[in-house]
């Protein structure tokens, strides 16, 4: 069985705006799967649509075999989605919120867990504290540990980290890793690409509403990553319009400065000596010149056609 799967799922909002079209997804049971996509891909929408603030226009989501759109209550039971904002009054404490969660959602009181949570978030010390004297990354993972705190079996986090520092950040993974470990199904959005990389087992990628990639990321790194040329100049990179035309052929891309081709092989041939060939007449000659993998990130972005960062 699998934990989720949307199908031929549309949104188009009241401005006329299709911000998803006929998307269809399939998140396998246990899995780690991350959710990418640029800016105003649809990726917020999505997960609206999920958490019940964002009505679908059509198509069906089933969750664990339920059909997610027609028994609410049932999927806000067994669903685990970080809320925009606290639902609470926010004279309670982050320990009072996260108990009348967990009524809210019919279960016992787990003071085991609840300090479970706290800990593994880093709110310990502000448990007792009331909420409104909490900072906004406090209150963040507050939100989060909400999402957790009735041990659902499957979680949407979308962009957990967003603005955690790095130790935290690799603290908070750790955490959501072994949820998914224990068997918690694990769906994430994130501008992390590395980390993306590195944590999930499976990626979906969506662009302008449309899923444009959906696999493991085994296989995704394994079948659509190829090599890039790049080449480095005195100069960092800046393509002009009409280079970028002359090496569309190569989905051309500038990486910290540095020209990145993309490599194609064909019948066992590599389009290398075109491809240097190309830059050559665009640019002029290289300082340098070197073959690099193509990783999660470098994917990504020529799949969403974005030639810099
Ligand atoms: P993402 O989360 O990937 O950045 P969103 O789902 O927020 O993307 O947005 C997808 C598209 O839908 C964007 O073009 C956005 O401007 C549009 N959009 C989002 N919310 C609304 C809304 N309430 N009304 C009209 N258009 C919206």
């Amino acid at each position: 069985m699998t934990a989720l799967t949307i199908k031929d799922l549309n949104k188009v909002y009241e401005s006329g705006k299709q911000a998803l079209q006929n998307v269809s997804l399939t998140v396998p049971k246990g899995v780690f799967f991350a959710l990418l996509g640029p800016n105003g891909a649809g990726k917020s929408t999505l997960i609206n649509i999920l958490a019940d603030t964002v009505r679908a226009s059509s198509g069906s989501v089933s969750l664990l075999g339920h059909d997610l759109l027609t028994e609410r209550a049932w999927g806000k039971r067994h669903l685990g989605v970080v809320p925009q904002e606290i639902a609470f009054d926010p004279f309670f404490s982050p320990r009072e919120i996260l108990h009348f969660t967990r009524g809210m959602y019919g279960q016992k009181r787990d003071e085991a867990w609840v300090n479970d949570l706290l800990e593994r978030l880093e709110l310990s010390e502000h448990a007792n504290k009331i909420t409104r004297q909490l900072s906004g990354g406090m209150k963040r993972r507050l939100l989060v540990a909400q999402a957790l705190v009735h041990r659902p079996k499957v979680v949407i986090l979308d962009e957990p980290t967003a603005g955690v520092d790095v130790e935290l950040r690799k603290r908070l993974w750790d955490f959501i890793r072994e949820l998914n470990a224990q068997g918690t199904t694990v769906l994430l959005t994130t501008h992390y690409l590395e980390e993306a990389q590195e944590l999930c087992d499976h990626v979906a990628i969506i662009n302008q509403g449309q899923v444009i990639a959906s696999q493991s990321m085994q296989s995704l790194l394994g079948d659509v990553a190829s090599s890039n040329l790049c080449c480095r100049y005195e100069q960092p990179v800046k393509l002009l319009e009409s280079q970028k035309q002359a090496l569309q052929a190569f989905a051309p891309r500038v990486c910290d400065g540095v020209l990145c081709l993309n490599l194609q092989h064909q019948e066992g041939q590599s389009n290398f000596d075109a491809a240097y060939q190309a830059a050559r007449q665009a640019l002029g000659v290289p300082l340098d010149t070197y073959i690099r993998q193509e990783n999660l990130e470098d994917v990504f972005l020529r799949l969403t056609h974005k030639d810099t960062r």
